[in-house]
């Protein structure tokens, strides 16, 4: 799509290595970009809200603006981390002009009291991260169930959608990456 996109990959707060190779590996076959693994960010403690357990998404990815990126390049954070926003119960992720950032935290089948599936678990990753990434370059969501930028308001959204775009997503992610231009708030 955009031979200059880079894509950081940011580590925020302690992260397994195994899931950052994923994106790495994984995150090219989607978006024409070299990915590149940034040094980790600390979970930021004012963030976290302790009576929930979870942290603030929306003041973790604004910690992102002391990240100076080359151009072009997409900011992802990736966490481990339970988030939430307000006025939702948790968030998958959340993404704003060029930044974005995913929890792992919902995301293993182990969670739902589930055996471990790393096939499953890897797939929602991407998803999780295409869908963010998708948000940050200026897409909006998209009504059609079996696009990754349909809403995901529980994890059967994410297993059923998968990490492709339809054909009208696609169109305008291909629009979007030569306009620039670059949506801003969405989770
Ligand atoms: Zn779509
Ligand atoms: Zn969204």
């Amino acid at each position: 799509m955009n031979p200059g996109l880079q894509i950081a990959l940011i580590p925020v707060g302690e992260v397994d290595q195994a899931l950052l190779s994923m994106l790495e590996e994984d995150l090219p076959g989607i978006f024409t970009a070299e990915v590149e693994v940034y040094p980790l960010m600390p979970l930021c403690p004012e963030r976290f809200v302790k009576d929930r357990g979870q942290y603030l998404a929306d003041g973790l990815l604004d910690g992102f603006s002391s990240i100076v990126p080359l151009a072009g390049t997409l900011l992802l954070g990736i966490t481990e981390a339970d988030l939430f926003s307000p006025g939702m119960n948790f968030i998958f992720g959340i993404a704003n002009r060029g930044r974005a950032l995913i929890s792992s935290y919902r995301l293993r089948p182990e969670f739902f009291g589930q055996d471990p599936n790393p096939g499953v678990f890897r797939r929602r990753i991407l998803t999780e991260a295409v869908h963010e990434l998708g948000h940050a370059i200026g897409l909006a969501h998209c009504e059609y169930p079996g696009c990754v930028m349909y809403f995901s308001n529980w994890i059967g959204d994410t297993d059923r959608k998968g990490p492709g775009f339809c054909f009208r997503c696609a169109r305008a992610l291909e629009r979007l990456m030569v306009t620039g231009i670059m949506a801003q708030d969405e989770k």
